[in-house]
């Protein structure tokens, strides 16, 4: 599990906004961003080493002045807003020329602000939160949250690169935006949006902290969408992944949990609590689902289903039921099922058999909120591995077609890592990935490569040798769908090209 790194964002207030229903500037990150790409938020970035060298007036602590500082370099680089004092009297030419400077590496930061005879005051700089990225991301953030007033005949505008759009919004309507299913957000955006839509109350600060997330402790219950919860555990899963999503979905009346695969007490504690909360609500759990039969997506079904009672359906394919030896299967599901919970809103959920990672993998599919819950076939960290028999390259490319083809997708959940708000282009990127490594793999072939092991020192030369076992299983998978494309074949112990 890695370190999570400081950083820093502002929530930038609109001057002489209405205090009952405040304008923020949100913005919406580049879809090329590896780390939450095509996600909306507040401007910010991870903390360099030279924020640390500006001095901060009235900042409570060193580590508060570089928090600031930070913020402040980064709400300039992102937004062209230059939070500090003596900006006033620089002109918008002049800040577009120091802005230039910096992006270009000319001046530092603490060097450009020194220059100017620029200061930073952090009573400019209303701390309104701490929050860390959940441990199921490989890139973890300590980051710090300040709402800051947009200094007067400043105009925040989106420096291409990083961001994609930005726009001044009540963060009333942004979180209705939200509501609707039409932007994906992490926790302390929506936080952050849900508590302004409360107007600038005296004890605004107080409700940004009010949640223990909000003070650095991490958020087990992640909702990218409302009524999908994501509550990742850990399991004994393929590095880089540590943890495997749960995804507890519900309406007023009924719960549906799906992948409750940690075999470790601890978390199946907690998953267990987060349940017991969504019941005491006033819940039912309808089932427990299975996306497939991997022990990191079943490794916690038993001991939830006895914490419940015993008497909650577990639901998967009947292929999964068939190789699954630990855990009984109580009812079949099949392809183009609809499931649909009682209760509001209206959540309907239509199973599609998608196989390729495992003969009886299951993804499903929420066309009134555009959410696709993707299991292993897709993830948002790390990559899938075809490992046959259970894994098949054939079927696995016709599922992610099959996948590619539903319309109105915004956001993908799959079994590990964070959501995914790009949903055709991620798509599209593992299938081509895919096809790009087949390319490799028949051109390895007929230059004379006969086994798994000579293509993947051929081929995978971007993967440690660490990873070469797994490597060679992934190569057979594509051998197998290349034989039965009839490109290749195999003579003896040996693939040549047909
Ligand atoms: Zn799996």
């Amino acid at each position: 599990m890695s370190t999570p790194k400081d950083a820093a964002a502002v929530i930038l207030l609109r001057q002489d906004t209405d205090p009952t229903q405040p304008e923020i500037f949100w913005v919406k990150r580049s879809d090329k961003l590896a780390f939450l790409g095509g996600f909306h938020a507040f401007p910010g970035g991870q903390i360099d080493a030279s924020d640390s060298e500006v001095e901060v007036r009235n900042a409570p602590s060193t580590e508060a002045s570089a928090m600031i500082s930070g913020a402040a370099r980064e709400l300039f680089e992102e937004l062209g807003v230059l939070a500090t004092h003596g900006g006033d009297l620089l002109t918008k030419g002049q800040r577009v020329s120091l802005l230039d400077d910096l992006e270009s590496g000319r001046m530092s930061w603490p060097a450009l602000l020194k220059h100017y005879e620029l200061y930073l005051d952090a009573n400019d700089f209303t701390f309104v939160g701490r929050w860390v990225t959940p441990p199921f991301n490989a890139r973890r953030f300590d980051t710090w949250f300040f709402l800051v007033n947009c200094p007067p005949k400043q105009e925040p505008h989106v420096v291409p690169g990083e961001l994609a759009s930005g726009e001044w919004i009540k963060a009333r309507d942004a979180y209705e935006s939200w509501l609707r299913a039409e932007v994906v957000a992490v926790p302390p955006t929506l936080h952050a949006l849900q508590t302004l839509a409360g107007g600038l109350t005296n004890d605004l600060v107080e409700r940004f902290l009010a949640r223990r997330h909000a003070r650095g402790e991490t958020a087990r219950r992640i909702e990218f969408r409302p009524h999908y919860i994501c509550f990742p555990v850990r399991t004994p899963t393929r590095p880089p992944a540590t943890h495997t999503n749960c995804y507890l979905v519900h309406t007023s009346e009924e719960l549906l949990i799906f992948d409750p695969g940690s075999p470790y007490e601890d978390e199946q504690q907690a998953l267990a609590q987060c349940v017991d909360e969504l019941i005491a609500e006033g819940r039912k759990v309808r089932e427990i689902v299975l996306t497939h039969l991997h022990p990191d997506h079943v490794g916690g079904v038993n001991v939830l289903k006895k914490h419940l009672g015993g008497s909650v359906p577990v639901a998967a394919h009947r292929m999964t039921a068939q190789f699954l030896t630990d855990v009984q299967v109580d009812r079949f599901i099949e392809d183009g099922e609809e499931i649909v919970l009682t209760g509001e809103p209206r959540i309907q959920l239509r199973a599609l058999h998608t196989p390729g990672h495992a003969l009886g993998h299951l993804c499903f599919h929420d066309d009134q909120r555009g959410v696709l819950l993707t299991g292993d076939n897709i993830v948002g960290l790390g990559s899938v591995l075809i490992d046959p028999p259970q894994g098949n390259m054939s079927d696995y490319l016709a599922s992610l077609k099959r996948m590619g083809e539903l319309p109105n997708l915004s956001v993908l959940f799959g079994g590990h890592g964070p959501a995914m708000a790009t949903p055709y282009q991620k798509i599209s990127e593992y299938i081509s990935h895919r096809l790009e490594r087949e390319k490799n793999i028949l051109e390895a072939v007929r230059e004379g490569a006969g086994t798994p092991k000579e293509i993947v020192e051929r081929v995978y030369t971007d993967v440690s040798p660490k990873a070469y076992a797994m490597a060679e299983r992934a190569v057979l998978a594509h051998l197998e769908k290349l034989a039965a494309d009839g490109s290749v074949q195999l003579e003896g112990n040996l693939w040549v090209a047909s």
